[in-house]
């Protein structure tokens, strides 16, 4: 659309959000969200992640527009959501969680009706091409319930689509979801990205939000305890692993004092994997030279997100 030609510095400006649901008599007020601040920079492929319960999908149904904020302000794609709400709902799509379909309508009826929902001019319709760019183009006038699982995500997919949306969130789009349409989801959503769709999926798979985000926020009880480029929150985990390639086969991994955690991957492949701030690789390898153990290759691995993830949400706290 016109209106979102101009691409601003943030696709999503949030601040001070605050969602407090009223919860049960027993239960109490429950606050989901604790005055958060958050920029998703505009063009990124932004990863939100954060154990159940964190506040993901409270978020992400404020920004769409389903679920009502308490206080504080939600921009989106440059308009408020209070001052501008038409303009701030058009410039997002969501793909939600659930399956839920309208039987009543076939695919391409689906489309047309949520274009009609999106005010979107018949002329600038694409309802069709959506259809065959998500698989679903041999389906558009099928009984949308004879649809299979995979089928009604993409779908979801395509809905999301049609008013052609600067900014697309996908909540746990591959929740479920088989080998196949994984990789199609996410070839297409790289390609959006590469077209200049901003696009925020909140997942746990942290591998794939590694792999897939530019930048990564974690929340955890309706907090963001981390925001970073996905290279700068790896570098800051503190945990390593240390590999020796050892000369010969080893029964048991040796004791190597309380700082390390020594396994066996293979019986003449020893990992070590230690605390930076706490031990250093040059002294492992000598503990282990003094252990009696012959090196023959020393590795290193790399931190993965779930390693970042358990160390940044178990202290609570950014660093
Ligand atoms: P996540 O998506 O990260 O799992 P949610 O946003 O679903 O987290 O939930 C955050 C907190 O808000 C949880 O404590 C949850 O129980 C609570 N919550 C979510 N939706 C509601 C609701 N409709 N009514 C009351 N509490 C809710």
């Amino acid at each position: 659309m016109e209106i979102f030609a101009r691409m601003p510095k943030n696709a999503i400006e949030v601040r001070n959000l605050v969602k407090t649901y009223a919860g049960s008599r027993r239960s109490g007020p429950i606050q989901a969200l604790k005055a958060i601040d958050l920029d998703v920079p505009a063009g990124s492929i932004f990863g939100l992640l954060g154990p159940n319960g964190a506040g993901k999908s409270t978020f992400i149904n404020i920004l769409a527009g389903l679920v009502l904020k308490t206080s504080g302000t939600v921009g989106i794609w440059g308009f408020d959501q209070d001052a501008n709400p038409r303009h701030a709902r058009a410039a997002i799509g969501v793909v939600p969680q659930e399956l839920n379909i309208d039987p009543f309508f076939t695919p391409l009826e689906s489309l047309e009706v949520q274009a009609g929902l999106y005010a979107v001019p018949k002329s600038e319709r694409r309802s069709m091409e959506i259809l065959s760019r998500v698989g679903l183009a041999e389906q558009a006038h099928a009984y949308t319930r004879s649809l299979s699982g995979g089928m009604r995500r993409r779908l979801l997919l395509a809905k999301a689509l049609v008013h052609n949306p600067p900014v697309l969130v996908l909540d746990e789009p591959t929740a479920g979801v088989d080998i196949e349409l994984r990789r199609m989801l996410w070839d297409y959503v790289r390609e959006l990205n590469a077209a200049g769709t901003t696009v925020i999926l909140t997942t746990h798979y942290l591998e794939e939000a590694e792999a897939m985000c530019d930048r990564i926020a974690i929340l955890n009880h309706g907090e963001v305890v981390a925001c970073e480029d996905t290279p700068d929150l790896l570098a800051r985990i503190d945990t390593k692993t240390l590999l020796l390639r050892l000369a010969e086969r080893c029964e048991s991994p040796p004791d190597l004092g309380p700082e390390v955690t020594a396994r066996m991957r293979a019986p003449d492949l020893l990992a070590l994997t230690y605390s930076r701030s706490r031990a250093s690789a040059p002294a492992l390898v000598a503990a282990a030279q003094a252990a009696g153990l012959e090196i023959t290759d020393i590795t290193t691995e790399e931190a993965n997100l779930e390693q970042v993830f358990l160390s940044l949400t178990q202290s609570g706290k950014a660093g």
